[in-house]
């Protein structure tokens, strides 16, 4: 009995490890929150909200001159001092967006298929737990 239900706990701290490396947020603090709290921390960490990366403001594009690294908005590099026009600028902003739109699409499959896994588990864990109840 013990052992079941650690086994269980330890595959709650196992998911949500997994869920939050996938997710963005830190895996270790969330292995140990699915370690104390069991099945209940999945819940928590299937519902918490993706951390937000790096886009926007801090967005960078390669110089095609220089290859340096510049600021996406850049119209003029600063190491090589190139000028973009602006239907190239224009074109990489569209390609930007679509870049992110993409990103959102995945970033929907990716959660639902966390969903999926989360449901599965719950499923094997209550499946599990009512077992034993039974055949106690
Ligand atoms: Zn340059």
């Amino acid at each position: 009995m013990i052992i079941v239900i650690l086994l269980v706990w330890l595959g709650s701290a196992a998911v949500c490890h997994a869920i939050a490396k996938s997710k963005g947020h830190d895996p270790l603090m969330w292995g140990l929150i699915g370690f104390f709290l069991g099945p209940l921390a999945i819940l928590f960490i299937a519902i918490a909200q993706e951390k937000e990366g790096t886009v926007g403001a801090g967005e960078t594009k390669r110089c095609p001159n220089c290859a340096e690294t510049i600021r996406a908005e850049a119209r003029i590099c600063r190491y090589c001092n190139t000028e973009f026009d602006q239907a190239e600028l224009e074109r990489q902003s569209k390609e930007r967006e679509a870049d992110a739109l993409e990103r959102e699409t995945r970033l929907e499959e990716d959660h639902q298929r966390n969903l999926r896994i989360v449901g599965a588990v719950l499923a094997f864990m209550i499946g599990s737990i009512a077992l034993l109840f039974i055949f106690q």
